[in-house]
């Protein structure tokens, strides 16, 4: 059996093929669009469990398939 890659929804309702990266503050896990990398989720209440920076941006207001202002 193959494993899928997670797929997610952005802001305007379509599917896309996520990959995860490493935040650049802290360090968790967080995922872009494949076909844009533009498009970011970002985990929100999902902490890292090891040295885990609470306070980030991406815990304390995470974008979720959102393109940059
Ligand atoms: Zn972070
Ligand atoms: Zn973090």
């Amino acid at each position: 059996m193959t494993e899928l890659p997670p797929r997610r929804r952005d802001e305007e309702s379509e599917w896309h093929d996520l990959v995860p990266f490493a935040c650049p503050d802290c360090g968790c896990t967080c995922f872009h669009a494949a076909d844009d990398e533009r498009i970011v989720w970002e985990p929100g209440r999902a902490w890292a469990e090891s040295g885990a920076d609470r306070d980030c941006h991406c815990h304390t207001a995470p974008v979720e398939g959102r393109l940059p202002a």
